[in-house]
C-alpha cells in the first residue's frame, strides 16, 4: 500500500515516520514543495547566533513531542528560569505579566476598578452562545481592562491574530471548557486546584508547562526526522492536484514531475493549499478549506552588544496589546530563554510585525522592516546602538486563523471529506495550531490509517 503525504512540515514528518515504524509494509512518501522540511520550524546559524526564523519551542506539559524526541534519541532543552518572566508593553512601560487568577487581581497593571471587575467575573452568568470571539467572551466576563491589555496580547502572541474575530471555543478550549463546566473562570480554577493539591499537580488556565527545545534548535527535530525518514522525503515537489482513478487510488499531479499513484493521501499541508490541491475533486470541499485565513508575519532577529541595551528587560519577551498602537506585536528574548543562542556578552531579540491586524507591516521591504524594528526596540527596551546582525524571515501565510464559525466550518469540512475514503487532511490548519497539536495529530492519525486500511 502506497500512503502519500502532502507538506514536510512537523505534521507531515512525524506522520511519515509514525507510519514507517507502525506499517513497516506500507510505502511511505512525503512531497515537500520547497527544498528543505520543516515549514514554519526553520533554524539557522548565523555567526555565533542560533536563530529560529519561526517555531521557539512547545511546551512540556503535554507529552506527546517529547515522546517523539526521545524516540529520536533528541534530549530535549527546557528554557532557563528567567523566561518565566513575561512582560506587557502598557501606559508606555514594560510590566509583569502576573502569574495564575489571583496574580492577576493584585497586580496593579490594571486599575482598582479593573481589578474589582474582574473579581466580579464570579458572577457574570454563563452564555448560552455556542461560538464567541475572544474580546466578545474577556469583555463579558473580565471586564474592557483586563480584555485590552492582557488578554488581547494573547492572542497577538499565540495567533498573531485580531481578538475581536477569533473564535474563543476554538483557539482557547480550556478556557471555553471552564465557563461551560464551572459558570466562572475564577471558581473554576479554585475549584481545579483544590482537586490538583491531592494528586500534587499544578493547574493553571494558560497553557502551562515549560517552553523546550533543543540544544541545536527546533531545526534538530526536523533535521533528526529527515534522517530517519531518508529518501522517503521528496523535496521540491510541490502538489498541485489529485483526483480518484477508476481503481479507486489517487493520482497525484505535480508542477514538475510525472503524476503518481498513492492508496491513501494525507494532506498535511496548509488549508489554503490543500484547498488548491482539491479544487478539481471536489469544489465545495474546496471552497470550505479556502476560507481560513492565514495574515503575514515577519520576523526579525536582531542582535546587540549587551551594554547596548539600556533597560534592564531579560525574560522571556514582550507583547503589546492593540491599543497601544505600535508597529510591532511583541518581541522575544533567545538569548536569556535558551542558552547557547548567542555569544557571550549579546543579546538577541526575535521581534514579530503583521499579523490579522498589521499584514502590511509584514510586508514592507527589507529596509523599512528593518528601520521600523530598531526604532520600537530604542523606545520600548531602550537599546541605544545599531545592531551587529540582523536577519529577516517572512512567513506570506503564517498562522491559521480559527475565527468565529471555525467549529461549524470544520464541521462542513468534515461532512464533505466523509466522501473521500483514504484522503486526509492533516497539519495545524484545523484543531489545534501548535507543534503539540500537530504530533498528537500525527499519533492519532497514524493509528486511524493502520486501523481503516488494515495495515
Ligand atoms: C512565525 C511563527 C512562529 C511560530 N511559533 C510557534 C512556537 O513557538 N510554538 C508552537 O508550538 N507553534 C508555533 N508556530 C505554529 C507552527 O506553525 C506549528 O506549530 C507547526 O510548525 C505547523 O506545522 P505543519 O507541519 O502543520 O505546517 P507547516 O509548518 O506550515 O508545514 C506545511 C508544509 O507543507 C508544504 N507545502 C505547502 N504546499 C505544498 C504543496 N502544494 N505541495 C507540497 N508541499 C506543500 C510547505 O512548504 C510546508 O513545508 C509558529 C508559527 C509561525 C508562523
Amino acid at each position: 500500500m502506497k500512503i502519500a503525504i502532502v507538506g514536510g512540515g512537523i505534521s507531515g514528518l512525524a506522520l511519515g515516520y509514525l507510519l514507517k515504524e507502525g506499517a513497516p509494509n506500507a510505502d511511505v512518501v512525503i512531497y515537500e514543495e520547497l527544498s528543505r522540511p520543516g515549514g514554519k520550524i526553520w533554524t539557522e546559524r548565523h555567526g555565533g547566533y542560533l536563530l529560529e526564523g519561526g517555531v521557539n519551542g512547545f511546551l512540556s506539559n503535554r507529552p506527546k513531542t517529547l515522546e517523539l524526541a526521545a524516540a529520536l534519541n533528541l534530549p530535549p532543552l527546557r528554557s532557563s528560569d528567567k523566561a518565566r518572566k513575561r512582560y506587557v508593553y502598557s501606559n508606555g512601560t514594560l510590566n509583569l505579566i502576573p502569574e495564575g487568577v489571583l496574580d492577576f487581581i493584585k497586580s496593579d497593571l490594571l486599575s482598582i476598578g479593573g481589578r474589582l471587575r474582574i473579581a466580579l467575573e464570579t458572577v457574570v452568568p454563563r452564555t448560552n452562545k455556542t461560538d464567541e470571539t475572544l474580546s466578545e467572551f474577556a469583555i463579558r466576563r473580565l471586564g474592557r481592562q483586563a480584555y485590552e491589555t492582557l488578554i488581547d496580547p494573547m492572542a497577538s502572541g499565540i495567533y498573531a491574530g485580531d481578538s475581536t474575530r477569533l473564535s474563543l471555543k476554538s483557539c482557547f478550549p480550556k478556557i471555553y471548557n471552564l465557563e461551560a463546566k464551572y459558570g466562572s473562570l475564577i471558581r473554576g480554577m479554585l475549584k481545579m486546584k483544590w482537586a490538583a493539591r491531592k494528586t500534587g499537580k499544578t493547574v493553571s488556565a494558560g497553557p502551562g508547562g515549560a517552553l523546550t527545545s533543543f540544544q541545536d534548535g527546533m531545526g534538530a527535530l526536523i533535521g533528526a526526522l529527515a534522517e530517519k525518514l531518508g529518501s522517503a522525503i521528496v523535496k521540491n515537489r510541490g502538489v498541485v492536484s489529485i483526483e480518484k482513478t477508476a481503481a479507486g487510488t489517487h493520482s497525484i499531479h505535480f508542477k514538475d514531475a510525472p503524476s503518481e499513484e498513492a492508496d491513501v493521501v494525507a494532506l498535511a499541508c496548509p488549508a489554503h493549499a490543500a484547498a488548491s490541491i482539491v479544487k478539481d475533486l471536489d469544489k465545495k470541499l474546496s471552497r470550505a478549506l479556502s476560507e481560513i485565513p492565514y495574515p503575514y508575519v515577519t520576523v526579525v532577529s536582531m542582535a546587540f552588544r549587551a551594554e547596548a541595551v539600556k533597560s534592564n528587560f531579560d525574560g522571556f519577551g514582550f507583547l503589546i496589546p492593540y491599543k497601544e498602537h505600535r508597529k510591532i506585536l511583541g518581541t522575544l528574548c533567545d538569548s536569556s530563554t535558551f542558552p547557547g543562542r548567542a555569544p557571550e556578552g549579546y543579546m538577541l531579540f526575535r521581534t514579530m510585525l503583521g499579523g490579522a491586524r498589521a499584514a502590511d507591516v509584514a510586508a514592507l521591504d527589507d529596509g523599512k522592516i528593518i528601520d521600523t524594528v530598531f526604532s520600537e526596540l530604542s523606545d520600548i527596551i531602550k537599546v541605544i546602538r545599531t545592531p551587529e546582525m540582523i536577519k529577516i524571515f517572512r512567513h506570506e501565510r503564517a498562522i491559521p486563523q480559527y475565527n468565529k464559525g471555525h467549529a461549524a466550518l470544520l464541521d462542513t469540512i468534515n461532512q464533505l471529506l466523509t466522501a473521500h475514503s483514504g484522503l486526509y487532511l492533516h497539519g495545524n490548519s484545523y484543531t489545534g495550531i501548535s507543534v503539540n497539536d500537530c504530533v498528537e495529530q500525527s499519533y492519532s492519525l497514524k493509528s486511524a490509517i493502520i486501523g481503516k486500511h488494515c495495515l
